[in-house]
């Protein structure tokens, strides 16, 4: 069964053409600056052909339109026939309360999340505006949501509530939902199967770290803890993302400066975390090149990085009661051995300790924990799209 993947943001579609039986790529590429000039999309086959194309790309009908004409195209395509395309499934960001699994997609489904809109007005139009781009140019082919916040709807509610007047969590759905929820999923499961042991005997802990960084407490396969909230912006220190901060601070810099609602949210979202603090990067690849050359602010980002990742890792054992498997995914995670020694530093008492050969080896999928020691530490790099479109198989041949 071949399943589109779908990724709508508000000017970029990224997509992958699954063969889902198979689990294999056959074709993945993304579209970008739409409704902008000088849009483009670009496609890379399984064989490795590589094309660009430049277009007027208006809105994501025309980004959908775009694709399905690489996907079909003599040259650089793998299906000859619209029909080939069996079912899509679409990465959703926020599901809310109302979703704990992936759903197909209906009137009431869409109905649901225009109702969440407000929980998450940056993404969930795009996904709608998609779904509906999909409705347009694929009419009557099985459409299926993935919520990167599902994974963690099954927190206990010691976990997801804040301190604050509980009418404000009935009132405007106030919690914790964390998201990277699809990732948490597939690395976990995927730490599983690496160790050989069954999920129902685990406590993993899994540290997504991209631009947006996120943890997760995984007991026994559910989540329990995770530390993005309300928003992606809780939690660890991100490439432009503040992290945790008393939020007494935002309220005291906005009377200083005088900032807007809009300023406010400007500076804690793009202008804080690993790029706020070094003045430097958002990219740990330049942060960790300035510190090697002795900068100290960059010095002191990736010092904050680390220390916020180790103090996660402590918090979640507590919160379960021990850790059997640590996974590091995400740009971040899969590709930094620096990163992963300074956040496991010192937790020794944890079962945690890491082999210095293994983690700078250039295997992708590792363990990296060093001989003797009680707690597996894995890299696993992330497969968010693969998860989404066995999702979409699996709700597809179901109905
Ligand atoms: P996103 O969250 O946008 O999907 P990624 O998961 O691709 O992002 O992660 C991007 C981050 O990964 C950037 O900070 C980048 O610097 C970092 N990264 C990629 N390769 C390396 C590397 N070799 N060493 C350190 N950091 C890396």
């Amino acid at each position: 069964m071949n399943i589109l993947v779908l990724n709508c943001g508000s000017s970029s579609v990224k997509y992958q053409l699954i063969e889902a039986d198979n689990r294999k790529t056959l074709t993945r590429g993304s579209v970008e600056r739409i409704g902008m000039t000088g849009a483009t999309l670009s496609n890379k086959r399984h064989d490795g052909d590589e094309i660009r194309i430049a277009g007027d790309i208006l809105d994501h009908t025309i980004a959908i339109e775009y694709i399905l004409a690489v996907l079909l195209s003599r040259n650089h395509g793998v299906i000859n026939d619209k029909s080939d395309i069996h079912a899509i499934g679409h990465r959703v960001v926020h599901g809310g309360e109302s979703f704990t699994d992936s759903v197909l997609i209906t009137e009431n489904v869409i109905k649901t999340l225009r109702d969440n809109i407000e929980l998450a007005p940056l993404h969930n139009p795009h996904n709608l505006r998609g779904i509906a781009a999909c409705d347009v140019s694929l009419p009557g082919v099985p459409q299926v949501a993935v919520f990167d916040t599902a994974f963690h709807q099954k927190m206990p509610k010691k976990a997801y509530l804040y301190g604050l007047p509980y009418s404000l969590y009935t009132q405007y759905k106030i919690r914790r939902y964390g998201f990277h929820g699809t990732s948490h999923r597939y690395v976990s499961d995927r730490a599983a199967t690496i160790i050989g042991k069954p999920m129902a005997e685990l406590k993993i802990i899994t540290c997504h770290l991209g631009n947006g960084c996120s943890m997760a407490a995984v007991d026994r396969g559910t989540s329990v803890d995770t530390s993005m909230g309300f928003t992606p912006l809780e939690g660890l220190l991100m490439g432009t993302r503040s992290g945790d901060i008393d939020p007494s601070v935002i309220l005291f810099v906005m009377g200083k400066e005088g900032l807007s609602l809009g300023e406010a949210n400007t500076l804690l979202n793009k202008h804080s975390g690993l790029q706020g603090i070094s003045g430097v990067s958002s990219d740990m690849r330049e942060i960790i090149a300035e510190v090697k050359n002795g900068d100290k602010k960059a010095t002191y980002a990736f010092d904050v990085f680390a220390y916020r990742v180790k103090k996660y890792i402590g918090a979640y054992a507590a919160a379960m009661g021990g850790i059997d498997v640590l996974a590091f995914t995400g740009g971040i995670g899969e590709n930094s051995p620096e990163v992963r020694a300074a956040s496991c530093e010192g937790l020794g008492f944890l079962g945690i300790g890491i082999d210095e050969v293994r983690n700078s080896s250039q295997e992708k999928e590792k363990r990296i924990s060093a001989e003797g020691t009680r707690t597996a530490v894995l890299v696993v790099p992330t497969n968010e799209e693969l998860v989404i479109a066995m999702d979409t198989m699996q709700i597809v041949k179901g109905t």
